[in-house]
């Protein structure tokens, strides 16, 4: 207990600092503000997306920070002021940002909850899936962007959107989603050539969390997971029996864990059915800057790969 108490104490400091230093900021922005467009994402995958759109015209400040776990998050007293003097807000939505509501709670605070509010969803017209657990089946599962073919509807939407709020750059922002999609399609069409070279029944992927649904019908993968949905049970006994047994019957391979969640339960299951936790995977939150997978193209090749390899070791 003494030492969470530290904990908050020094967290207290932190956002009080932040609070301070937000008011300075703030005198400035007022005065010159760069001319740029200022954009919130609510966490770091969003933030690449709209940067590789938005170019040097935006200036991003996403919300959960990397490493994070999107689903839940407390805005800081920073988050709520930047949201307010925000040109545009982006989210991902599916039922992403829905952990105690925070998300919406924000935009309320921050006067951005109206109907006119210059916020987006950047699943718009993706195909939605839905959770398979008993009770949950109406809930969407937000994790559309491990799927590249989604990713680009999340550029082309951000496209749109950025054209909505500030028309007179249109022609810049078709140009960079242009170059932008032109990757992501040359990475999705790679990803696929590439699993199709691990035989079909081979191709099973274990995580933490049942994040890879989009992902398992894009490269015809079959998804098991510990927990389905980052929530408040993440691997209870009866979770881990469950997923324990699968990796019995289908002589799984390989494990693999997100970099954005505890690895405990899946050390456990590796404990448990003897077999390996091959590497780590991007889901809800891209890596440091500077270290591995710090870009939505860069976290979703390393995934590709490194699932690729755990799955073909022999
Ligand atoms: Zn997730």
């Amino acid at each position: 207990m003494k030492k969470w108490n530290l904990v908050l104490v020094l967290l207290l400091t932190m956002v009080m600092l932040a609070a301070c230093g937000n008011t300075n900021d703030k005198k400035s922005a007022e005065k010159g503000d760069n001319g740029k467009l200022q954009v919130i994402t609510t966490y770091s995958i969003l933030y690449d997306i709209v940067k590789n759109v938005g170019g040097d015209r935006v200036e991003i400040h996403s919300l959960a920070p990397i490493g994070s776990n999107p689903h839940e998050y407390d805005p800081l007293p920073a988050d709520v002021q930047k949201t307010t003097d925000a040109d545009a807000v982006f989210y991902n939505g599916l039922n992403l940002e829905a952990g105690n509501s925070w998300f919406e709670n924000l935009l309320q605070t921050a006067g951005k909850s109206g109907e006119n509010a210059p916020v987006f969803r950047l699943s718009e017209g993706v195909a939605a899936k839905h959770l398979t657990t008993k009770g949950k089946e109406s809930e969407e599962d937000p994790h559309a962007w491990l799927d590249v073919r989604n990713g680009i509807k999340y550029a082309e939407n951000a496209r749109d959107a950025l054209i909505k709020v500030d028309p007179e750059h249109k022609a810049m922002y078709e140009k960079n989603a242009k170059d932008y999609i032109e990757k992501l399609n040359k990475l999705h069409e790679d990803a696929v050539k590439q699993y199709n070279q691990i035989p079909k029944e081979q191709r099973v992927l274990v995580t933490s969390e049942g994040a890879f649904k989009y992902f398992s019908e894009a490269y015809d993968f079959q998804a098991g997971y510990i927990w389905e949905i980052n929530s408040e049970n993440q691997g209870t006994p009866d979770q881990v029996s469950a997923i324990v047994d699968l990796i019995r019957e289908r002589s799984i391979p390989a494990l693999f864990v997100e970099t954005s969640i505890d690895p405990r339960s899946m050390e456990m299951v590796s404990r448990e059915t003897d077999v390996p936790i091959v590497g780590k995977v991007f889901t809800d939150s891209l890596g440091k800057p500077g270290e591995d997978g710090d870009t939505y193209i860069k976290m979703m090749e390393w995934n590709i790969k490194t699932i690729y390899e755990g799955l073909t070791k022999k």
